[in-house]
C-alpha cells in the first residue's frame, strides 16, 4: 500500500482485532498531525516480502508487529535497539534512511504499569509479554522473579539463555510462587474474554503476597479482571492493561511521528478503548 501522507501501520496475522490503528489515530487527530495509521494482514511467508517493498516507500515510517511475527522480524532487520535485543522479539520498527531499526516498546507499556522499587515479584506466562516485563522488573530492583506457568520446564529453556536467576513455578504451585513477593503481573492470557479463568488456586494465593504488593494484569478484555476484582477487593494496588496498550503505542507513536502523543486526553482514549 502507498499513501500520499506519511503512515505506519500495524501488522500481523490475524490483525482486525488490533486496537493500534484507533488509538494512534486518536492522537494523530488530537495533534492535527499530517499522517495515517493503517492495518495491514501479513501472513508469515510473506513478511521478508512485505519489509523488502517497505523499507523503498517514502511515505513509509514503520510499523508496529503483532502475533505471529515478533521473534521472526528481527532477522530481517538492519539494527535491534537494546529494547528489543534484550527481550528478543521486536513490536515495533523504525525506518531511517532505507534502513530498518527494530524497538520493543512492550518494555515502555510495562514501565508506564509498573515503576516502583521492589525486590520479588512474580510473573504469570513466560511468552513475549513475560520477556517484556524482566527488563522493567531487573530496572526496578527485583532480583528475587519468579515465573508461574503451566509448563515450568519449556519457560525455564525459553528464558534461562536470556535472563539468568529465575525460579519457575508449576500453577499448582501458586502458594508459593506468589508467597512474599512485592509484584505480581499476569503476562498470560488467563482471564481474557474467550481465554480460560484466571486458577482459583492463583486468585487465592493473593493472600500469600506482601502486604502493599501491586498487582498487574496485561489483560484488557474485559478491564476489571476476576485477578484485579480480587486484588483490589484485597487492598493491592492495580494497574490494567490498558496503561500497557496506552504505553507501547506511545512510545511507538514517538517513533514513528516524532512527536509526544497528548496524553492529557487519557481519559477520553481509555474510554474508546474500552468502548
Ligand atoms: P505468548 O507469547 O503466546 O505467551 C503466552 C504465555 O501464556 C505462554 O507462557 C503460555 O504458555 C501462557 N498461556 C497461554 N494460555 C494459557 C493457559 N490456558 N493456561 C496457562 N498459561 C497459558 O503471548 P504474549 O505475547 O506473551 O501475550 C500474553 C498476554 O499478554 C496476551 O494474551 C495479552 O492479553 C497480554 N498482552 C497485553 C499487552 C498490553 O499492551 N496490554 C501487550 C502484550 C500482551 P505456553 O508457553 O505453555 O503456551
Amino acid at each position: 500500500m502507498t499513501s500520499a501522507v506519511p503512515y505506519a501501520e500495524v501488522i500481523g496475522d490475524p490483525i482486525s482485532h488490533s486496537k493500534s490503528p484507533l488509538i494512534h489515530g486518536f492522537w494523530l487527530r488530537k495533534l492535527g498531525i499530517r499522517g495515517e495509521y493503517h492495518r495491514c494482514h501479513v501472513r508469515p511467508a510473506e513478511l521478508a516480502d512485505y519489509l523488502a517493498g517497505r523499507r523503498t516507500d517514502p511515505d513509509w515510517q514503520g510499523c508496529n508487529i503483532t502475533i505471529p511475527h515478533k521473534v521472526a522480524a528481527l532477522d530481517m532487520v538492519d539494527d535491534l535497539d537494546r529494547s528489543a535485543s534484550e527481550v528478543g522479539a521486536t513490536n515495533c520498527i523504525r525506518k531511517r534512511g532505507n534502513r530498518l531499526l527494530a524497538f520493543n516498546t512492550d518494555v515502555a507499556g510495562v514501565a508506564a504499569a509498573v515503576s516502583r522499587d521492589h525486590k520479588s515479584a512474580c510473573i504469570i506466562g513466560a511468552g513475549g509479554a513475560a520477556r517484556a516485563a524482566l527488563p522493567n522488573l531487573a530496572d526496578l530492583g527485583a532480583r528475587d522473579i519468579r515465573i508461574l506457568s503451566r509448563d515450568p520446564d519449556k519457560a525455564a529453556a525459553s528464558l534461562n539463555g536470556i535472563f539468568p536467576d529465575l525460579s519457575f513455578f508449576s500453577l499448582e504451585n501458586a502458594g508459593k510462587a506468589l508467597g512474599g513477593v512485592e509484584g505480581i503481573i499476569n503476562a498470560s492470557p488467563l482471564g481474557m474474554i474467550g481465554q480460560p479463568a484466571v486458577p482459583v488456586a492463583i486468585l487465592d494465593a493473593l493472600s500469600a503476597a506482601a502486604a502493599g504488593a501491586y498487582v498487574f494484569d496485561m489483560v484488557y478484555a474485559p478491564l476489571e479482571t476476576p485477578l484485579l476484582k480480587r486484588a483490589r477487593e484485597m487492598g493491592f494496588t492495580t494497574s490494567d492493561g490498558l496503561t500497557m496498550l496506552i504505553g507501547q503505542a506511545a512510545r511507538a507513536f514517538e517513533l514513528f511521528f516524532g512527536a509526544a502523543p497528548p496524553r492529557q486526553h487519557d481519559s477520553e482514549l481509555r474510554r474508546l478503548l474500552a468502548a
